[in-house]
């Protein structure tokens, strides 16, 4: 479900363009209000509707499992900490959703350059960075030699 913005909600704050992935929130340069300018390349992350204090985003349903359209309603409660989705079918079901914004506190998480460079070792390892630690766990789950099966038996 790519995203839209109604223009009459959007103040052209920006949250959207900062934090979306895919670089594809942008600001209209006329209108100075934000557009998804390419939604066949949205991640569907949802971030930009969850940032936007407006709520001035949404998001429109495919018709492959939307055959019927539908709207989809977003309210962002910063006060409570969630996000409510409202589903309004075109034979009026409704379905709503209530779910945390996020499970840490806005602005807590560390960003990329807050942490110290990786060691040359680390570059060269095939964990990720910060991976075993970043997950709470001692070590990555892996198979083991005899765990490993040569074709179908
Ligand atoms: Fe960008 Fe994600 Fe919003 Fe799509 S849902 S526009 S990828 S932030
Ligand atoms: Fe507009 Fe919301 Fe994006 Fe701000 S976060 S620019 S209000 S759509």
């Amino acid at each position: 479900m790519p995203t839209f913005v109604y223009m009459t909600r959007c103040d052209g704050c920006g949250h959207c363009v900062d934090i979306c992935p895919s670089d594809i929130m942008h600001i209209d340069p006329t209108y100075r209000r934000a557009i998804n300018i390419e939604p066949n390349m949205c991640w569907e992350c949802y971030a930009c509707v969850k940032a936007c204090p407006q709520n001035a985003i949404d998001c429109r349903g495919y018709s492959d499992f939307a055959p019927m359209g539908h709207s989809v309603r977003v309210l962002r409660e910063e006060e409570k900490a969630t996000i409510s989705w409202k589903l309004i079918f075109r034979d009026g079901r409704e379905k709503n959703f209530v779910s945390p914004i996020r499970t840490t506190p806005w602005g807590s998480i560390k960003s990329a350059s807050d942490y110290a460079p990786p060691t040359k070792e680390a570059m060269n390892s095939q964990e990720l960075a910060h991976e075993p630690d970043g997950l709470n766990i001692d070590k990555l789950p892996a198979l083991t030699p005899d765990q490993l099966k040569l074709g179908v038996v």
